[in-house]
């Protein structure tokens, strides 16, 4: 069998063909061949996320959804459902711990990687499987997790040129893959809020995530439930390029080999909490990983398990502090509740205790 063209050499001869490429078509295919054929994730791989440091991530999220789901007051069936659920690991931590609450949901993985998938059926079992949310049931309410989801979704980036502003595409200097600004005149995609920047900003919009936010919302606010989103990001909207690629675990760059990395962009959280709200959800918060886990109690959860395994105390409180501490994941790290506009807000955003 012939192997696959590496994607780096079909950009190259598209662009030399119809001329620059746009950012987020660029991001798209890469991350689509890259989630296509591996599993990225572990220290094997290239990245290592929440749920694969420590059970206490899993957890705390399905104490979360049964304390919102026991407060609606709604018994009866219910739709679990995860958008890139990874290795099915925070799935498997959050409906054990859910289960002890009385919420024991059908399980629905939104998910494209055919490798991810093999490995989350071994996960959880009992899973059904879909390409994008249109297809996951609504005669009963939705409770969404989604765990460094939104941050693969390709982002668009807008220069403000002397002209005016721009999108940011992918050329070619020689053979190497270099940003150039388009020749249309991109106002309309610009926030009112930044027409006016100085030359030289850049900033990046994020159509898919926002498509996905809107879908979400309208599903919380026709069938109820309840979604935490949970990445790095920011609670403001900034500007700068936040277009990073990973590859086992370093930092390289964007351009370097496409399809072979994971091409990440820092979510825009005030942005979907702006959608969620304009189909009338409840947003309960945005606040930071290490503010929401304490304040589900991480500290209760660790003395717990570390009073029933008393040689992994240590390793325990690492696993913690990986997940909390400031310089750690603690602050870069955001999450986001919603709620449809019946039910309560969710538990861990009230000013720390
Ligand atoms: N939530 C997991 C995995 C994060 S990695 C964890 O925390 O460990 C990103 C996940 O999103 C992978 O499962 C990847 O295959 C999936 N994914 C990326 N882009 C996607 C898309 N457009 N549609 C569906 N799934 C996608």
């Amino acid at each position: 069998m012939e192997a696959p063209r590496l994607l780096g050499t079909i950009f190259r001869r598209l662009i030399r063909d119809s001329g620059p490429m746009s950012l987020s078509q660029f991001m798209g295919e890469s991350n689509a061949r890259y989630y296509a054929a591996k599993n990225p994730l572990g220290s094997a791989g290239d990245f290592v996320t929440a749920p694969e440091i420590s059970q206490m991530f899993g957890e705390l999220i399905g104490l979360w959804l049964a304390d919102i789901r026991a407060r609606a007051g709604r018994g009866g069936s219910v739709h679990y459902v995860e958008l890139g659920p990874g290795r099915g690991t925070l799935t498997r931590d959050a409906l054990r711990a859910a289960r002890h609450h009385g919420l024991d949901p059908q399980v629905h993985f939104v998910e494209t990687s055919r490798a991810l998938k093999a490995i989350q059926a071994e996960a959880v079992p009992a899973a059904q499987w879909h390409d994008d949310l249109s297809t996951v049931p609504m005669d009963a309410p939705m409770l969404l997790v989604a765990n460094e989801f939104f941050d693969a979704l390709p982002v668009r980036q807008l220069v403000r040129a002397a002209q005016g502003w721009r999108e940011r595409l992918v050329g070619l200097d020689e053979d190497r893959f270099t940003f150039v600004a388009g020749g249309q005149p991109m106002e309309a995609a610009v926030p009112a809020a930044w027409r006016e920047a100085p030359e030289g900003t850049i900033i990046e919009t994020n159509p898919g995530a926002a498509a996905m936010m809107h879908e979400i919302a309208g599903r919380l606010a026709n069938q109820g439930g309840a979604a935490l989103i949970v990445d790095y990001g920011h609670a403001e909207m900034q500007s700068g390029s936040t277009l990073q690629a990973v590859r086992a675990h370093r930092k390289i760059s964007p351009f370097a080999a496409p399809g072979e990395a994971d091409l990440t962009a820092h979510v825009d959280f005030a942005t979907l909490a702006d959608i969620a709200r304009s189909r009338g959800v409840r947003v309960s918060g945005i606040t930071t990983q290490g503010d929401f886990l304490r304040a589900m109690g991480i500290q209760m959860r660790t003395e717990r398990l570390a009073a029933g395994a008393p040689h992994c105390k240590a390793e325990l409180e690492a696993q913690r502090d990986r997940l909390i501490a400031d310089d750690q994941m603690g602050r870069l790290f955001k999450v986001m509740g919603l709620s449809a506009p019946d039910w309560p807000d969710g538990a861990g955003f009230g000013p720390p205790g």
